[in-house]
């Protein structure tokens, strides 16, 4: 499907709040296995978001994720702001080209991949990414199947970000940054419905 702007800047929206909802949550899902700053990172991130969008109201898909990725690079500190500003940077140009969501998303996981070296498995947001984009691309992706695949960073090991830094010791915590990718799926799942 082709993804218009007014489902974009609703999904950009719920996701905001969402991240605005649950910040404690994922800070806290950051403190024992990083520095328990994920959640206020993101809301920093998406509040800058909300308010560029707020000053100058973009004029297509391109315009509107090129906001969003300049004000989470400039904004978020951490590892979670030039990553996620990798995918919207990587959508904004790929929206040039296109505006089918899969293949927004396809660029998108590229960026990821590319800026921070993680492959699934390697217990970081691009674990959910991965799981999620086929099932989306194939139409049959609900809550409940994002909810499995942020559950499924639980028992691994982490080998990127500031986690892999705690070896073993990172088993049995879900990935802060795979909760706020299911976020935006979720997020994504609503505006699109
Ligand atoms: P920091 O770790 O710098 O404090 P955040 O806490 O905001 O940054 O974000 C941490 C999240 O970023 C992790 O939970 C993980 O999902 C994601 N992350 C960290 N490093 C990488 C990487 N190299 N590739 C993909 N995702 C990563
Ligand atoms: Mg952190
Ligand atoms: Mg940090």
């Amino acid at each position: 499907m082709d993804l218009a702007l007014d489902q974009a800047t609703k999904w950009l929206e719920l996701f905001g709040d969402e991240i605005e909802k649950n910040k404690a949550y994922l800070s806290d899902l950051d403190t024992p296995i990083g520095d328990a700053d994920h959640g206020f990172n993101m809301a920093r991130g998406m509040e800058a978001v909300e308010t560029s969008l707020a000053q100058k109201a973009p004029a297509d898909l391109a315009g509107l994720f090129k906001q969003t990725a300049m004000a989470l690079i400039t904004k978020v500190g951490g590892a979670s702001g030039p990553l996620y500003g990798t995918a919207f940077l990587e959508m904004s140009k790929q929206a040039a080209q296109t505006s089918e969501l899969n293949s927004l998303l396809a660029a998108a996981l590229a960026g990821i991949k590319k800026r921070g070296g993680a492959a699934a498995g390697d217990k970081t947001m691009v674990d959910v990414w991965e799981a999620v984009l086929p099932e989306l691309a194939q139409g049959t992706l609900t809550d409940a199947k994002i909810d499995e695949a942020v559950e499924a960073t639980k028992p691994l090991i982490a080998k990127k970000g500031r986690a892999s830094y705690l070896g073993e010791r990172s088993k049995g915590h879900i990935d802060p940054g795979a909760m706020s990718s299911g976020y935006l799926f979720k997020a994504l799942l609503k505006a699109v419905a």
